[in-house]
């Protein structure tokens, strides 16, 4: 339960949003960061006190950089964890460990672990190749959503399908690559869990948040949800069982479905902070992105307090142009400073707290 003391460099591998409001976290407490990503002007590396650019494969670039930092951690869950456990068996140490990484970027060994954790999910079935598609169509009531098993985010590498839709070119469409068809769920709403676990398996959670989802893409996060106590009870038993049996260290985040009675069944988690919970930062004494630099620093967690109701508002792609229409007068905006605008990119978020809501 190794103790990082102020002062030290926290190495972070990733350098987008996500990575860039842990460097802030990370400077309010005393640290400096060190960012590792393949992109060069990464949004991350423009605010951290040192960066590198190279490959998540480079071991030997991945090596010398890690020699600079007294603890690693990510912001990206498709760093390879052949990477990771490189880093670990050079003696580094790395939070969250590559457990929880390699589970979380398989869709099928995510899902099978929840399962084996006792968590519900969507019914779900492997997919090898297009002739495995029609007979777990038939068995999921003719209806299923065929994703790619990885690399698949923000509603990527997936598609609606039906008996009647021609499997062959459902799976071309997705490169013939191994997938999983999982049932269609007639969700009432979504919502996560945000918890925070330290080295020493004590643990914080956010209030849930209630999340809409545009296009596949989180377009709204609002707290409180307005469910029943026990709905919210059961997602956060979840997390909670997930977290301990990853023995994670650092944020998580479940994302889970509820159904019209209350059921809750899990969707995906990731192994890191994340896009429903930034609203933290301004309606939490401690943000996710403290707790998690807490977490990592094997620092005792802060107590969660939530000091207003927020909502949170995305702004993708070419939201960012349009600024003065889309962000509320009385909201606190975030920008990511990414040069490029593209369809479908996560630019920036707006935060409304407190009597105004
Ligand atoms: P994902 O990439 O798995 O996070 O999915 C993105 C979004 O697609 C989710 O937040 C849901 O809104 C929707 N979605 C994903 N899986 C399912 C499912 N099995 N049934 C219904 N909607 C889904």
């Amino acid at each position: 339960m190794t103790f990082i003391p102020a002062g030290a460099t926290i190495g972070v591998l990733g350098g987008g949003q996500l990575g860039r409001m842990l460097c802030g976290a990370a400077a309010k407490l005393g640290f400096d960061t060190a960012i590792y990503a393949p992109e060069t002007d990464s949004p991350a590396s423009r605010v951290a006190s040192h960066s590198t650019v190279g490959a998540y494969e480079d071991l030997d670039a991945l090596r010398r950089w890690a020699e600079t930092c007294d603890v690693i951690t990510y912001e990206f869950e498709n760093v390879p964890t052949a990477s990771i456990t490189a880093l670990v068996d050079a003696g580094h140490i790395v939070r969250p460990g590559a457990k929880s990484l390699e589970i979380a970027q398989d869709r099928w060994v995510e899902k099978s672990f929840l399962k084996e954790c006792g968590i519900g999910t969507a019914d779900f079935v492997a997919i090898n190749q297009s002739s495995d598609l029609f007979e777990a169509l038939q068995g999921m009531g003719g209806h299923g959503l065929l994703k790619t098993r990885r690399d698949g985010y923000d509603g990527k590498g997936q598609i609606r399908l039906s008996v009647s839709d021609s499997a062959e070119e459902a799976f071309a469409s997705l490169g013939r690559r191994p997938c999983i068809l999982e049932s269609l769920v007639p969700f009432g709403c979504e919502i996560s869990v945000l918890v925070a676990r330290a080295p020493d398996g004590s643990t914080q959670t956010f209030d849930v948040p209630r999340n809409e989802h545009e296009d596949g893409i989180l377009a709204r996060s609002v707290v409180p949800t307005g469910l029943a106590v026990e709905v919210e009870f059961a997602a956060i038993d979840a997390a909670h069982k997930l977290a301990a049996e990853l023995d994670h260290v650092g944020v998580l985040a479940l994302e889970c479905f509820v159904l019209e009675d209350g059921t809750v069944l899990a969707n995906e988690f990731a192994p890191r902070v994340h896009n429903s919970g930034h609203w933290t930062v301004e309606a939490c004494q401690v943000s996710q992105f403290e707790q998690h630099i807490l977490a990592v620093a094997g620092w005792p967690l802060h107590t969660n307090y939530r000091l207003s109701d927020a909502e949170m508002g995305n702004l993708i792609g070419s939201d960012v142009d349009d600024l003065a229409r889309l962000v509320p007068p009385d909201a606190s905006l975030t920008l990511y400073g990414k040069r490029e605008v593209r369809p479908g990119r996560k630019m920036g978020h707006w935060v409304r707290v407190g009597a105004s809501l």
